[in-house]
């Protein structure tokens, strides 16, 4: 098929729900991708921070291949291997005490949701079922994570939401307290790095004193890791950044290298909340699926994760100088790029001279494969530079 009747089914059979960029992708290999033409590219995206280790890692697709030829699939009716490996894995890395695996971000923060309210009622009322969360914040895309989306945006068009959300401002400690205070709340949901909200980073101090407040009213802090997860900012869980215990870790683009997959953490408090019967998936833990992820989570050691940060370092040193850049945020190899050119003429004018990167609010999103080669990634910024420079 060429790229032009592609286009053409895509607009007559496919929900216009992606304002895509003008290309087609056939294949890629690590840092790499190409296009129906044959032209080659520098992947800074990996698929909005799915692809860990790049596109078709050999000892991922090794661990996944294997796992396609002997089992794909079996239900949660019976035990599996790579599951049970897999849970133990991110158990005794996180010091979490049990998981749920599912097979997206929304997923995982369901699930996170609704064993928040059940630990909730289970102690105290039914009642005590509110969940706050921050405004810019970003969740999912199912009625219940759009509701926990603290973004006005996204609440217009799909009423009635589920009930038992309200929002508080990134920052403001007085505002967050207040609203901890009120007899109905039960949990406290945050990434640490908005990522859809334009890669805000909280500081230490504002996410510390959450915590600790949450700790002493015994409202669960729930950590939505499913960007900022497995590795993408330099530690495994971007939590351990900032010296906090959560209650409750949801996780899930990047866990599994490039296959749908989602999990969600339990900690001392809440890891009997969710007894037989009151979850549950189909596809959730698929074998090929946690054996992907083991091949990603074994290869995040803490050597590994220390050149993350310093290429993240790097490419906020090279960007900073550049006229035309306003600011860079993030942490690790989650970055935004504040620029004076409109993020999606960057994004655009990028692809143009081969380079992939993707946008978040105002913001040029870098998100690279987290093993991107220096030599590589080198060659991508200087081009970037150009293509952000005033
Ligand atoms: C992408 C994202 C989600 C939603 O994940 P899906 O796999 O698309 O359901 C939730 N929370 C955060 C922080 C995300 O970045």
């Amino acid at each position: 098929m060429d790229f032009n009747s592609v286009k053409t089914f895509d607009k007559n059979y496919i929900a216009n729900t992606y304002n895509r960029f003008d290309r087609l992708f056939v294949k890629g290999k690590g840092s790499e991708l190409y296009d129906e033409k044959g032209k080659r590219y520098i992947d800074l995206a990996a698929g909005i921070a799915v692809n860990t280790f790049g596109t078709a890692d050999p000892l991922w697709l090794e661990a996944v291949t294997s796992q396609l030829n002997s089992l794909p699939h079996i239900s949660n009716l019976y035990y599996t291997e790579p599951q049970a490996l897999l849970a133990e894995k991110l158990c005794k890395r996180t010091n979490m005490k049990k998981v749920f695996f599912s097979n997206s971000g929304a997923e995982a923060n369901e699930c996170a949701i609704k064993a928040a309210r059940k630990y909730s009622h289970d102690k105290y009322s039914k009642d005590r079922s509110t969940i706050i969360t921050l405004k810019d914040s970003f969740h999912g895309r199912t009625i219940t994570t759009l509701s926990a989306t603290g973004q006005e945006v996204f609440h217009k068009d799909f009423q009635p939401f589920t009930e038992g959300f309200i929002y508080s401002e990134p920052e403001d400690i007085q505002g967050i307290k207040s609203l901890m205070d009120r007899s109905d709340v039960c949990a406290v949901m945050m990434e640490l790095i908005q990522g859809e909200g334009g890669v805000r980073v909280l500081s230490k101090s504002f996410v510390q004193e959450v915590a600790s407040f949450a700790k002493e009213k015994d409202i669960l802090v729930i950590i939505d890791e499913v960007q900022t997860g497995n590795g993408r900012t330099g530690k495994l869980y971007s939590y351990m950044n900032y010296d906090i215990y959560p209650d409750i870790v949801s996780t899930a683009k990047g866990l599994a290298g490039g296959i749908p997959f989602g999990a969600t953490l339990f900690g001392e408090k809440t890891q009997g909340v969710l007894s037989a019967g009151l979850h549950g998936s189909t596809f959730g833990g698929n074998p090929v699926c946690a054996a992907g992820a083991i091949s990603i989570i074994d290869r995040l050691t803490d050597d590994f994760l220390e050149e993350v940060v310093l290429k993240g370092e790097y490419i906020k040193k090279e960007l900073k100088k550049v006229p035309g850049v306003i600011d860079a945020t993030g942490m690790g190899l989650m970055l935004g790029i504040e620029t004076i050119k409109p993020a999606r003429e960057i994004a655009e004018k990028a692809l143009e001279q081969g380079i992939v990167v993707i946008t978040a609010k105002n913001k040029v999103r870098l998100l690279p494969p987290l093993n991107i080669s220096t030599e590589i990634l080198k060659e991508a910024i200087e081009i970037l530079k150009g293509v952000i420079e005033v």
